[in-house]
């Protein structure tokens, strides 16, 4: 398994940097603005963000107000090697 961690900070863009401490939390900070959280946390909102990437793109035919709830509120976000 890699060390590398692939949720990046929904601000900066920045990979976040992953810690564990003695009692095994895992817990992930952006380098950068120091926005930290668990990483149970981190990983949930990454995937919540990524499920509402995904239903964006797929509703991307229907009638939108310019102001879509997208990514705004989330704090972290998976990052996706470019091809
Ligand atoms: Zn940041």
């Amino acid at each position: 398994m890699s060390s590398a961690c692939h949720i990046f900070c929904a601000k900066c863009l920045e990979p976040v940097e992953l810690t564990i401490d003695a009692t095994w939390l895992a817990t992930v900070a952006c380098p950068s603005c120091g926005e930290s959280d668990a990483f149970s946390a981190a990983a949930d909102e990454a995937s919540a963000e990524f499920a509402d990437r995904l239903a964006c793109e797929a509703g991307r035919g229907e009638a939108r107000g310019p102001e879509t709830s997208r990514s705004r509120r989330y704090r972290f976000v998976f990052a996706f090697s470019p091809r």
